[in-house]
């Protein structure tokens, strides 16, 4: 198996966090870590890579649309459907409109959990219940309930990958091998060298 310094995910600053003029504190987030930015680009989504995107994961549709409806008779609240799948298409199609609205951040993160670490960076999707210290919980205020009785997607500045096996995917999907450099960061040797040796003098 290949080390797990090599897990890389992909995290994307949604339109919300471009015009909030949040990139700089948001890649500051994920650079303190220890994590390493191996790509990153700015693009204006086209409607088939967002739905390319969230269609990578081939039960996203299914997982969505029934966590949305359990949520919705929790609060004791009626879903706008029973069937997940077309609660799924409501929010795909609003991503849609939300993610092609203007420039979006993509960038490769790589380093030992990255996919992991990163959803902790992140925070929980929905803003109003993420933890404070995360990104979504600190710098943005939405709910699923405002955002779906307003007809839109939910503004929480940030996808970030939810698998390595999505990683591996939606990197691909958004990154040519080229633009992913392969490098050395001094600051990995206090993460994984075994023996640290070669800090003090002989
Ligand atoms: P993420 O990986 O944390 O972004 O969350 P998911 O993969 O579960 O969902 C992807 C996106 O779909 C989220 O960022 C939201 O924009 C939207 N979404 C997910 N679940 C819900 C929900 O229950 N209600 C609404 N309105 N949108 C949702
Ligand atoms: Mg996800």
């Amino acid at each position: 198996m290949e080390h797990q310094k090599y897990e890389r995910t992909l995290v994307m600053i949604k339109p919300d966090g471009i015009q909030r003029s949040l990139i700089g504190e948001i890649v500051k987030r994920y650079e303190q870590s220890g994590l390493k930015l191996v790509g990153i680009k700015m693009t204006v989504p086209t409607v088939e890579l967002i739905e390319q995107h969230y269609l990578i994961d081939p039960e996203w549709r299914m997982k969505t649309g029934l966590k949305t409806i359990e949520s919705y008779k929790k609060k004791g609240a009626k879903p706008p459907s029973e069937d997940p799948l077309v609660i799924t298409e409501i929010i795909l199609g609003n991503l849609k409109k939300y993610m092609t609205k203007g420039p979006v951040v993509a960038m490769v993160w790589q380093g030992m959990h990255a996919v992991g670490i990163v959803r902790k960076i992140t925070g929980g999707t929905e803003p109003l219940t993420s933890s404070m210290g995360t990104i979504r919980g600190d710098f943005t205020i939405d709910s699923y309930e405002v955002s779906d009785i307003d007809g839109r997607a939910v503004r929480n500045l940030i996808h970030a990958s939810g698998s390595q096996d999505d990683a591996e995917k939606e990197i691909a999907l958004w990154f040519t091998p080229k633009e992913l450099i392969d490098y050395r960061l001094i600051n990995e040797a206090m993460l994984y060298d075994a023996e640290l040796s070669g800090i003090l003098g002989q």
